[in-house]
C-alpha cells in the first residue's frame, strides 16, 4: 500500500519524537511491503518564525490533501516565549485550534492502558494499579467552550471577561455514534460524562447519547457528572471502558487518565473526521523542559502511529506488530528518563526508537 503521511514535527520535542515514529514506520513498510511517503509541513512556533502564522493556507491544503497527518506537538514555555506574546490567533496553539477545524477533526481519541511493566510508576495505590485499566477517552473537538464567542472588556471600570459553551444536537449525536462504535469493538460499555446537575449544553449532552444508545442494544452505558468522572478515574479506574465527553471536560479528564499510566510520554491519541482521515500525535505538548535533550519518551509518537495504521489505514496486523514492539521493550527494561526506575536501563529518545525499529 502507499500511504501518503503530511508530516509535522511541530516545536520542542516534538522532532526527536516524530522521527523515532518515522523510523519505525519505514521499519513497517520495508517488512510488510508498504512505502510510506511524507511531506514535510510548519506549524506552531516553527511557523510564526517562518511565516509570521502558526498555520499557513498552504499547509492546510497539503494536510487535507494527505491521507493522514503525524504530529509531534506544539508550542514553547508559555511564560517566557517571544510566541506568547502575540494576540491569540498568532499563537502557536490556533494552528492547532485551525487544522483541527479544517480538517473536520471532531472526535479525539485517547487510550489510556496501564501496561503491566509500568505499575510502579502508575501513582495510584497498588491495590489500585493492580486491577489494571484499559479505556478509550473520546472527546468532543471542535465544539463547546473553546470554540464558542468570547470576549474581555471593561464594565463599569471592572475587567470583565466571557467565554460562551455551545453544542448542537448534531454535534454531539456525531461524537456519540463514534463513541458507541468504538465501544461495540471494545468492551461495549460507554460512560457519558457531562455537568447535567448545571448546564444546559449538558442536559442536550445527555438526552441525545440516549437517543444514539437506542441503536446500541449490546452496549451497556451510563451517564456520570464530570467531578464524579475526575474522583473514579483515580478511585476505581478499571471500570472505565470508553469515556465519552465534550470538549472542555475530555481535555482535563484525558490529562488526568495519562497521568495514571505512569508518564504522559506513553499516551498516544487520534483525531478523526466522519471519514478515515486522522491526525495522530502523542497526547502530551512539546515539553520546552526537556527539549533538544534526546530524553524525549517517543514511545506516545510512535503508537500513534499504530493507530494511524489501524484507524486510518486498515492495516492491523501492521498497528500489532508496532505495539507489541513497544511491550516488548518495555519487558526487556529499557526506559527513557520519564520512566526509568532501579531496575531498569536508561536509554535516550533516539535510542528507545532503535530498540523498537529492531523488534518490528
Ligand atoms: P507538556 O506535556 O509539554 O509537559 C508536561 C510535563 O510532561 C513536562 O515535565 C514534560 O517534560 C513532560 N513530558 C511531556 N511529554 C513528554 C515525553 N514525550 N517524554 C518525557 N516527558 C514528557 O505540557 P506543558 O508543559 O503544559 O506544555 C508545554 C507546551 O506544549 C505549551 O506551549 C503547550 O501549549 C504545548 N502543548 C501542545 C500540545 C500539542 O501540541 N498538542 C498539547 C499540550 C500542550
Amino acid at each position: 500500500m502507499n500511504c501518503n503521511i503530511a508530516v509535522i514535527k511541530g516545536d520542542g520535542i516534538g522532532p526527536e519524537v516524530v522521527t523515532q515514529a518515522m523510523k519505525v514506520l519505514d521499519a513497517v513498510g520495508e517488512k510488510y511491503g508498504h512505502t510510506f511517503c511524507y511531506e514535510q509541513l510548519l506549524m506552531g512556533g516553527c511557523s510564526i518564525d517562518a511565516h509570521g502564522v502558526p498555520l499557513t493556507d498552504e499547509a492546510v491544503a497539503k494536510a487535507k490533501a494527505s491521507d493522514a497527518v503525524l504530529l509531534g506537538s506544539i508550542g514553547g514555555n508559555t511564560s517566557t516565549s517571544p510566541w506568547y506574546k502575540l494576540p491569540p490567533d498568532k499563537r502557536p496553539e490556533a494552528g492547532l485550534l485551525k487544522i483541527r477545524k479544517e480538517l473536520g477533526l471532531f472526535a479525539n481519541l485517547r487510550p489510556a492502558y496501564l501496561y503491566e511493566q509500568l505499575k510502579a510508576a502508575c501513582p495510584l495505590k497498588e491495590e489500585i494499579a493492580d486491577k489494571g485499566f484499559d479505556m478509550m477517552i473520546m472527546r468532543e473537538l471542535t465544539g463547546g467552550l473553546y470554540f464558542g464567542q468570547r470576549k474581555t472588556e471593561e464594565i463599569d471600570g471592572v475587567l470583565t471577561a466571557v467565554d460562551t459553551l455551545t453544542y448542537n444536537e448534531n454535534e454531539i449525536r456525531r461524537i456519540a455514534i463514534k463513541g458507541f462504535d468504538i465501544a461495540m469493538k471494545r468492551r461495549k460499555k460507554v460512560t457519558s460524562v457531562d455537568k447535567a446537575n448545571v448546564l444546559d449544553s449538558s442536559r442536550l449532552w445527555r438526552k441525545v447519547v440516549e437517543e444514539v444508545a437506542k441503536d446500541y442494544p449490546e452496549v451497556t452505558y451510563e451517564h456520570m457528572l464530570v467531578d464524579n468522572c475526575a474522583m473514579q478515574l483515580v478511585k476505581d479506574p478499571a471500570q472505565f471502558d470508553v469515556v465519552l465527553t465534550e470538549n472542555m471536560f475530555g481535555d482535563i479528564l484525558s490529562d488526568e487518565a495519562s497521568m495514571i499510566t505512569g508518564s504522559i510520554g506513553m499516551l498516544a491519541s487520534a483525531s478523526l473526521n466522519e471519514t478515515k482521515f486522522g491526525m495522530y500525535e502523542p497526547s502530551g505538548g512539546s515539553a520546552p523542559d526537556i527539549a533538544g535533550q534526546n530524553k524525549a519518551n517517543p514511545i506516545a509518537t510512535i503508537l500513534s502511529a499504530a493507530m494511524m495504521l489501524r484507524y486510518t489505514f486498515d492495516l492491523d496486523k501492521e498497528a500489532d506488530a508496532i505495539e507489541n514492539a513497544v511491550k516488548q521493550v518495555l519487558v526487556e527494561g529499557w526506559r527513557t528518563c520519564d520512566i526509568v526506575s532501579d531496575a531498569t536501563k536508561l536509554v535516550a529518545c533516539d535510542e528507545m526508537g532503535d530498540l523498537i525499529k529492531e523488534r518490528i
